[in-house]
């Protein structure tokens, strides 16, 4: 293979291959330094900078308050799975839950293990493939947070708006969206995202946290998932993934070369849009999704002909496209259309579909 394909994958994702190019023209020598990142301190005054500098990126890039603190920690989301619980249930032992898909059942399971968790929905009846209308909603009548994962990245369900109840913090596990869409850091109390899908490699994760959430940890929460912690160490509890977090910073460059959040929420609707457009007009393909509930960046889709899937990703890759195949809980096939998505793949994808189509349907 002497060439990159159009790639698909759920994540670690397809990065921009300006992005790619950057790092590697720096990769011995990080800025002049005289060195590579890979080769850096993280207590030197050059990596310091590097990190306060991507934080004021990411503040003017997602518009986030000053009474919001943004962290970054080892690990990626599931960590924060325990961390969510862990950082906030000091007072209120209870959390509510929305059951939506594979993310927010793992993410219940982790939490489980520290609180009594009350499922405010549960979409599993539906197979995932909507999530439950909002009169079927029920709230408890004290819980510490309410946490929903508005892009179910398996299954290809997001919800509509932030769901919410009283005063009680929202937490979003925003790992598939983050940059997709805009959002309003106010309506939350906690985000956070691992960055191997819009913000470059895996095992590392961005959280913004709401100032005055930051003393409800329990007292055995372990410090490297503490966020006071992370607050006070400047997110360096211990020596942080220097190389993914100077990832975030190039991830965060580009994403403002391109004109931010709104340019890239534009691209996703309209690329998203196509490969519905492609898969609901014909016979041959199908998405099972209920259509008010679509996922936009992340799309499973099905052959009539479920004999034909292997075929199908045989012959995509042998046309240069690749990572189609569902995840295994869902099976079937998946286009994950993330913000370093090869901007010609979609259709390079649609016009491979309609081909395939022709030639088996
Ligand atoms: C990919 C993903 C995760 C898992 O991230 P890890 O870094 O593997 O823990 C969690 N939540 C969502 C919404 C995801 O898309």
């Amino acid at each position: 293979m002497n060439k990159r394909l159009y790639n698909f994958s759920a994540g670690p994702a397809a990065l921009p291959l300006e992005v790619l190019l950057q790092v590697q023209s720096e990769l011995l020598n990080w800025d002049n330094h005289g060195f590579s990142i890979l080769e850096s301190s993280h207590r030197i005054p050059e990596f310091i900078e590097l990190t306060e500098r991507i934080e004021q990126d990411f503040r003017r890039i997602m518009s986030v308050p000053d009474h919001y603190h943004v962290l970054f920690s080892s690990g990626g989301a599931s960590f924060q799975f325990s961390g969510v619980p862990l950082n906030m249930i000091r007072h209120i032992k209870r959390a509510d839950y929305f059951c939506t898909g594979l993310w927010s059942q793992k993410a219940i399971n982790e939490a489980k293990r520290y609180c009594d968790i009350h499922l405010v929905a549960q979409g599993n009846s539906s197979g995932y493939l909507e999530i439950p209308d909002e009169s079927s909603w029920s709230f408890s009548e004290k819980a510490a947070y309410i946490f929903y994962t508005p892009n179910e990245t398996v299954n290809g369900v997001r919800f509509k708006k932030v769901p919410k109840s009283g005063n009680v913090p929202v937490v979003s596990d925003l790992t598939s969206c983050i940059f997709q869409e805009n959002i309003n850091i106010n309506d939350f109390g906690i985000i956070f995202a691992a960055t191997q899908k819009n913000l470059g490699l895996a095992g590392f994760s961005v959280i913004i946290i709401r100032d005055d959430l930051l003393e409800q940890a329990l007292p055995d929460c372990p410090n490297c998932l503490n966020y006071k912690t992370l607050l006070q160490s400047k997110s360096m509890p211990n020596t942080p993934p220097t190389f993914a977090w100077y990832f975030v910073g190039k991830m965060l460059q580009w994403i403002e070369s391109q004109g931010g959040v709104s340019v890239l929420e534009a691209r996703s609707q309209q690329q998203g849009r196509q490969l519905y457009d492609m898969i609901d007009q014909s016979h041959f393909y199908t998405n099972r999704v209920s259509l008010e509930y679509r996922s936009m960046i992340n799309i499973p889709f099905f052959l009539k002909d479920n004999t034909l899937t292997t075929q199908f990703i045989e012959s995509a890759k042998a046309a240069g496209i690749t990572q189609l195949k569902g995840h295994k809980t869902v099976g079937g096939l998946r286009a994950s259309l993330y913000i370093g998505l090869h901007p010609d793949a979609v259709k390079a994808l649609i016009s491979f579909m309609k081909n395939f189509e022709k030639k088996y349907g």
